[in-house]
């Protein structure tokens, strides 16, 4: 039986796992393990993978920043992160020297986002914003169907921000304060703002009404750039089930009826493939380089 490969890479959490070729969805083993160094985990990962002989394709959804450019002489590397032993560490080379086999190498955000696009919320339309509001801000765009890639991946939880009248917070972003939507947005920035973990915040909490107003405020943004058929909003912050519709009514007060999109409850959206989004987007992605 051929399988695929799927490796989510997480910041703090590793999640391997493989399936069949022919019927993606039905997984045949999974493991996870926390992140350590690059070359600590690689040797668990090439361990998980050492077992199965008949791998078609990986999949790789890894957390940033990430060279995805080609040409470039550092493709397949993880950038400048403050993550210990991952700085400049060829990942997709090390997977490689392993054994050379296709492999799809994306960020994780994209991973989850053409999950969803397959197989979630997504899944009848063409044209998608992901974002996840977790431990940072990340996008994957899809633009007729494909993953948006430019210069670069794009950074679309880094755009710029006008501030709530009642926010005070300098903002967490390391390189734009208080300017861009990561940096108040963010869970870190959250607790940082608000001194209790999000998932704590009751929710009559005014936390939560700011919040949405930004990100009702990006959602704004990424309409009038992108003209998208639906924004799904993942991650750890908008699992709070009165967010979504919170987004949606400052979405609507904020463009006053300047652009016609489609009806709200399927506009803004949450995301549909739960725990599974990352792996499930690994092997959709791998299944797209098997003849
Ligand atoms: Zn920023």
């Amino acid at each position: 039986m051929s399988l695929l490969g799927a490796i989510e890479a997480g910041g703090t959490k590793f999640v391997v796992a493989v399936s069949e070729t022919d019927n993606p969805e039905k997984i045949v083993a999974r493991e996870s393990f926390p992140t350590e160094d690059g070359e600590q985990t690689l040797k668990k990962v090439i361990a998980f993978f050492d077992q199965y002989e008949d791998i078609d394709a990986i999949g790789i959804a890894s957390f940033g920043p990430i060279d995805v450019k080609p040409e470039s002489a550092t493709y397949g590397y993880v950038l400048d992160t403050p993550k210990r032993g991952w700085s400049g560490f060829d990942f997709l080379g090390t997977m490689k020297a392993w054994r050379d086999i296709p492999y799809y190498w994306t960020t994780d955000v994209n991973g989850a986002g053409w999950a969803e696009y397959v197989s979630g919320a997504a899944k009848d339309v063409e044209n998608v914003v992901y974002l996840t509001v977790g431990t940072g801000v990340g996008a994957g765009i899809i633009v007729n169907g494909e993953l948006l890639t430019g210069y670069s991946h794009p950074e679309a939880g880094h755009i710029m921000m006008q501030k709530h009248p009642d926010d005070q917070y300098e903002g967490l972003c390391p390189f734009h304060g208080d300017r861009c939507l990561e940096g108040l947005t963010a869970g870190p920035a959250m607790e940082a703002r608000w001194g209790q973990s999000a998932k704590d915040l009751p929710d009559d909490h005014p936390a939560w009404e700011m919040e949405a107003f930004y990100l009702a405020q990006a959602a704004m943004t990424y309409t009038a750039t992108l003209r998208p058929n639906m924004i799904i909003f993942g991650g750890g912050v908008p699992h709070r089930e009165i967010l979504i519709p919170m987004i949606r009514k400052s979405f609507e007060e904020q463009m006053n009826n300047y652009l016609a999109v489609p009806p709200m409850d399927q506009y803004i959206q949450t995301v549909q493939n739960g725990d599974n989004a990352g792996i499930l987007g690994c092997f959709y992605l791998a299944k797209t380089l098997v003849k």
